[in-house]
């Protein structure tokens, strides 16, 4: 693979940060993952702009528009021959000797982007749907921001598979703030899209919001609010969203079945509303 580090693009052999990187000892970095099918980005700006948030809440002095960010990701999608998959980018506060003081005002970021081929429509998943279980949500306070701090959703995710399902979705008390890596929604039996609101507590998606505004276009009421464990097995349809699995069917929680145990007839509605939209841009 060619990847991009720094302003260069080169082979993923040759791609060399510092020990001393902020990212390595102290997480001190942020990212993104947008996907691409068709050769084409979704939802591009959307995930820039949260990017530049994320840095803006990090105070990580590193400008975004200073950067052909579009060029970046469009040579790598074409060196790389990327028709189907993701695309990350990580940008770290840089190297410096190790403190918990930041770095002097002036120390270079560490900006790396790299291509991950992957089929993201055909999905085995999305036709049996995911099974998933629950845990307390002991991430920071900070959850909105994106920082590449992801030890706990991973471990999480390393119990969800000995467990024998397929993830889990994170709950303070009884409520669910989201998925480990998703954000969690509900459709209740009176067709209400339910999923939780904005704040520290979660990370807004990029893939939720626009998905939101995809369901208000089709006449779907959006409650967007906390819901409890007990609500979402209780629920017509489960589901998760983010920019690898776009809309994703749950169709079990701690061992009950949400519905008819099988993947909800609008959440796959929705999934293929999410698909058409991507499709529709560039
Ligand atoms: N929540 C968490 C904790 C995540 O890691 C992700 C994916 N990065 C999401 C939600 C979904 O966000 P998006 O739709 O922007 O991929």
């Amino acid at each position: 693979r060619t990847v991009y580090l720094n302003g260069q693009f080169v082979a993923e052999d040759a791609a060399q940060v510092s020990i001393f990187d902020r990212g390595l000892l102290f997480a001190d970095a942020v990212y993104e993952v947008c996907s691409v099918i068709d050769g084409r980005i979704i939802d591009y700006a959307a995930h820039m702009m949260r990017l530049e948030r994320s840095l803006a809440e990090m105070t990580i002095d590193y400008d975004c528009s200073a950067a052909d960010w579009p060029g970046i990701l469009a040579t790598l999608i074409e060196r790389n021959g990327l028709t189907e998959g993701t695309i990350y980018m990580q940008i770290s506060r840089g190297a410096a000797d190790r403190d918990f003081l930041f770095p002097a005002p002036g120390t270079p970021a560490t900006v790396f982007a790299f291509t991950q081929a992957r089929s993201l429509v055909a999905n085995p998943m999305a036709e049996r749907g995911m099974r998933i279980i629950t845990r307390p949500d002991r991430r920071w306070g900070r959850r909105d921001i994106k920082t590449v701090q992801l030890l706990y959703a991973s471990m999480m995710k390393m119990e969800a598979r000995a467990a024998g399902v397929d993830d889990v979705w994170l709950v303070e008390g009884d409520v669910i703030t989201e998925g480990s890596s998703q954000n969690a929604c509900i459709i209740t039996p009176q067709g209400h899209l339910v999923t939780r609101d904005l704040g520290h507590h979660i990370l807004p998606g990029v893939t939720r919001l626009s998905l939101i505004d995809i369901a208000r276009e089709s006449g779907i009421t959006v409650e967007e609010r906390p819901f409890t464990i007990a609500e979402a097995q209780g629920a017509a349809e489960a589901f998760v969203t983010s920019a690898s699995m776009f809309v994703m069917p749950v169709v079990e929680i701690d061992g009950l079945s949400v519905g008819d145990g099988r993947p909800g007839v609008e959440t796959m509605a929705l999934r293929k509303a999410y698909i058409d939209h991507a499709r529709a841009q560039g």
